[in-house]
């Protein structure tokens, strides 16, 4: 048995038909961990769907009203990308119910994994690229509705900028300290890691620069990499940026978006990370955390291998870097 939760349901499926988006890799990650032996059925604890009133604290009441009623327009739904439909909807709000679940959960063991979410694209009044409610967000201010939380931090390894993330965030942003540029190395003459500041929620985006999306508004750190960025200099920049952020800024919960799509064989990806690059990358996340005491709540989001398996791998491999990390006595 596992020493914190899994966060699962078999409807985290999206109904999108033939897409680019392996719907079918939450089941996949949920059997494999349980035939590796990772984690056995008592270690999942199935979420319920988010709340509209939860949903709200994040979203505009014209959005959600679109997604309640399937009255999104063509171009709305274009830029989602994926197609509507209530279903759909359904599964997003059960996404971000199971965040909320791993946010609760966190606080209680130190970590939890939500085998889902991570939908950072997903703005207070639109959805894009895959993402129709920002399920991260929600349980954030879920969380600091509840009292149980004053501050978090977001760290988002996906190989896309967190754009929905810092266009939530940036609203509530109080004047701070800015970074010292000292912090921030220099490779080839240009600056790869741009500050500015942080309120109640601090966002560190690690994104490959020269893809989607191509509006990257401010997150409080953004580290824009080269392409073909490979393991220890992507580490490097991680412990970096987490280094930087967490001087300036003490969370009372991380919000790690594992996106699994900076590997190597990744369709939407311009990265050159490998299965177990990916798997240091968690573990790095996870030792930072446990050494400073922050409970971590998990999130997936993107992943597009040319092998499902290897996505799915990735994906399980994080439950098995958290194991190791916070199993250690
Ligand atoms: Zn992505």
């Amino acid at each position: 048995m596992l020493p914190f939760k899994l966060i699962y349901s078999d409807q985290y499926f999206l109904p999108i038909g033939q897409h680019v988006f392996p719907a079918e890799k939450y089941r996949r990650i949920h059997d494999q961990l349980i035939e590796m032996g990772v984690g056995d059925p008592t270690d999942f604890i199935a979420p319920q769907a988010a709340s509209d009133q939860d949903i709200l604290l994040v979203h505009k009441p014209a959005y959600v009203n679109k997604l309640k009623t399937g009255t999104l327009s063509a171009i709305e739904e274009l830029q989602m990308e994926i197609p509507y439909s209530p279903g759909l909807a359904n599964a997003f709000w059960l996404a971000a119910g199971g965040s909320i679940l791993a946010a609760e959960n966190a606080l209680k063991d130190g970590v939890a994994v939500n085998i889902g979410g991570g939908f950072h694209h997903a703005f207070p009044d639109h959805g894009e690229g895959f993402c129709m409610i920002h399920d991260v967000a929600v349980a954030i201010r879920r969380m600091q509705r509840d009292s149980k939380i004053c501050t978090a931090m977001i760290v988002d390894c996906d190989v896309h900028h967190g754009n929905g993330t810092a266009a939530i965030f940036a609203g509530t942003r109080t004047q701070s300290e800015p970074l010292p540029s000292s912090s921030s190395p220099v490779v080839g003459g240009k600056p790869l890691m741009r500050g500015t500041h942080a309120g109640d929620v601090f966002t560190i985006s690690l994104h490959q620069e020269n893809n989607y999306p191509q509006q990257k508004p401010p997150s409080s750190i953004d580290v824009d990499l080269p392409d073909g960025i490979t393991d220890d200099d992507y580490l490097a920049w991680l412990d970096n940026a987490l280094s930087s952020g967490l001087r300036h800024f003490t969370p009372d919960l991380i919000c790690y978006i594992a996106g699994a799509d900076p590997y190597r064989e990744d369709q939407l990806g311009g990265l050159s990370l490998t299965i177990e690059g990916l798997k240091n990358r968690d573990e790095l996340v996870f030792r930072v955390a446990r050494s400073k005491g922050i409970p971590v709540m998990v999130t997936y989001a993107g992943g597009y291998a040319q092998r499902v398996e290897d996505t799915v791998t990735i994906h399980c491999n994080t439950v098995v870097a958290a194991r190791e990390v916070f199993a250690e006595v």
